[in-house]
C-alpha cells in the first residue's frame, strides 16, 4: 500500500479530509489548537513538493447550515499555524466550490465550509463524495476521529480515487502505534482499564483478552467487580447489572492466563467531593456511607511492579476522579509509572478520552510513546473492529 511519502505531489491537488473540530469560545476563537497543528506535517509535505491543498472538514453538530458552526472562524487561526494565508470557500459544494478549486495555484491552501451543513455528509452520500472528489487529484485522509463513520468525505469519497489514495501522516501514525499494540506488541504486554464503568469497556477487555499477559482493573468499575467477588463496596459506584459479567471476565482471564490484579486498598471519601472527608480502607471492605474514589498505597505499589517490568503497555481510563485533586494522586502516580517504563524502552499508547485528558492535564503527554488523538475509532480498533475510512484508504 502506498503511504503518504510515495506520492509526488507536484502540480497535484489533494484534498484531504482532517479534523479540525476544534473547541471555539464564545467569541469563536479556537481555544484548542491541537488538531490544526497535527495536521500540519501532511499540508507541509504536500505544499513543500509543489502542489496545493483542499482542506476539508466538520465542526460541531450542526442542523443545516448554522453560522456559528461555520468553519470560517478558524481560518485566521489556521493560516497563522501553517504559515500560509488560507483561502475560504463559503460552499463544500457547488460552484463556489468547484470554482475555488478550480483557481487554486501550487504552494495555496483552501479550506471549505463545514461539510455536515449538508446532511449528505453523514448519510454518506455518493453524490456528494464524487462532488468533493471531482476536487482533487489525490484523497489523503488524516482525520482519525472519524475514522469509524462511513460519511461521504471519510470513505464513500475513496471509491472515486482507485490508485490516488493514502493516509496523512496522523492517520498513518494512529494505526500504525495500535497495531504496535493488538498485532506486533513486543511481550508482557499490560492494559490498564480504568473509567467508571464495565459495560462501556466490555468489547475491549473481550478484544484484548487475547493479546495480553496483564490487566489491571481500576477506577469506578473496580467495584462491580469486588462487589462481584462478595466484597463490601460501600457507596461505590456499581453496575449491578454487570456482576455475572465480571466474573466471567475474570473466568476467561484466567482460562488465557492473564494476570488480572485488581486493586486491594482505596481512597475512600464520606462524599463526592474534593472536601470531602478520606480515608484509605481495604477494597472489599468498604464501610457505609463511604465510596471508593481513587487508589489506595498498596494497590499502586503492585501496579507499579507490573507496568515496570511490561514492554507494551496500553492504558484506558483514569484511576479515580482525577478531575478532583483530592481524588487524582492515583492516576498521576499510574502516569509516572508508564512514565518511566516508556522510558526504560516500553511502548505506551494512551487512548480514550479521558485518559487523553488526565495525561494532557498532569503533562504526560510527551513522556508516552503515542497518544491517540481518536477516542470513539479507537475504541473501535481496540475493539477489534474495521473502521470504514480505513477500509476505503487501504482497499
Ligand atoms: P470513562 O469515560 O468510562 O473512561 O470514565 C472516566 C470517568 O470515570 C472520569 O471522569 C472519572 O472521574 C471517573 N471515575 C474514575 N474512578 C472513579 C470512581 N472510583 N468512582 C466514580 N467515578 C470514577
Amino acid at each position: 500500500m502506498k503511504t503518504l511519502s510515495d506520492f509526488n505531489f507536484k502540480d497535484q491537488k489533494a484534498i484531504i479530509r482532517v479534523d479540525f473540530n476544534v473547541p471555539l469560545d464564545e467569541n469563536f476563537n479556537v481555544t484548542d489548537t491541537t488538531r490544526i497543528e497535527a495536521a500540519k506535517p501532511t499540508i507541509d509535505k504536500i505544499l513543500k513538493d509543489g502542489g496545493s491543498v483542499i482542506l476539508m472538514s466538520h465542526l460541531g453538530r450542526p442542523k443545516g447550515k448554522e453560522d456559528q458552526y461555520s468553519l470560517k472562524h478558524i481560518v485566521g487561526e489556521t493560516s497563522k499555524i501553517l504559515g500560509v494565508n488560507v483561502k475560504f470557500a463559503e460552499d463544500s459544494r457547488g460552484d463556489v466550490a468547484k470554482n475555488a478549486a478550480a483557481d487554486l495555484k501550487p504552494g495555496e491552501v483552501l479550506l471549505l465550509e463545514n461539510l455536515r451543513f449538508y446532511k449528505e455528509e453523514e448519510a454518506g452520500d455518493k453524490e456528494m463524495a464524487k462532488e468533493l472528489a471531482s476536487l482533487g487529484d489525490i484523497y489523503v485522509n488524516d482525520a482519525f476521529g472519524t475514522a469509524h463513520r462511513a460519511h461521504a468525505s471519510t470513505t464513500i469519497i475513496a471509491d472515486y480515487f482507485p490508485e490516488n489514495k493514502t493516509f496523512g501522516m496522523l492517520l498513518a501514525k494512529e494505526i500504525e502505534s495500535i497495531e504496535k499494540v493488538l498485532k506486533h506488541a513486543e511481550r508482557p504486554v499490560t492494559a490498564v482499564l480504568g473509567g467508571s464503568k464495565v459495560s462501556s469497556k466490555i468489547t475491549v477487555i473481550e478484544n484484548i483478552l487475547d493479546k495480553i499477559d496483564h490487566m489491571i482493573i481500576g477506577g469506578g468499575m473496580t467495584f462491580t467487580f469486588i462487589k462481584a467477588l462478595g466484597g463490601k463496596i460501600g457507596n461505590s459506584i456499581c453496575e449491578d447489572d454487570k456482576l455475572e459479567l465480571a466474573l466471567e471476565i475474570l473466568e476467561k482471564a484466567k482460562a488465557k492466563n492473564v494476570q488480572i490484579l485488581l486493586p486491594v486498598d482505596v481512597v475512600a471519601a464520606d462524599a463526592f467531593s474534593n472536601e470531602a472527608n478520606t480515608q484509605i480502607v481495604d477494597v472489599t471492605q468498604i464501610p457505609d456511607g463511604w465510596q471508593g474514589l481513587d487508589a489506595g498505597p498498596k494497590s499502586l505499589e503492585a501496579i507499579k511492579k507490573v507496568i515496570l517490568e511490561s514492554k507494551t503497555i496500553l492504558w484506558n481510563g483514569p484511576l479515580g476522579v482525577f478531575e478532583m485533586e483530592t481524588f487524582s494522586n492515583g492516576t498521576i502516580e499510574l502516569g509516572n509509572f508508564i512514565a518511566e517504563a516508556t522510558k526504560n524502552g516500553a511502548f505506551s499508547l494512551v487512548g480514550g478520552g479521558d485518559s487523553v485528558a488526565a495525561v494532557k492535564q498532569f503533562g504526560f503527554e510527551p513522556k508516552m510513546s503515542y497518544v491517540s488523538t481518536g477516542g470513539g475509532a479507537m475504541l473501535e480498533m481496540l475493539e477489534g473492529k474495521t473502521l470504514p475510512g480505513i477500509a476505503a484508504i487501504q482497499g
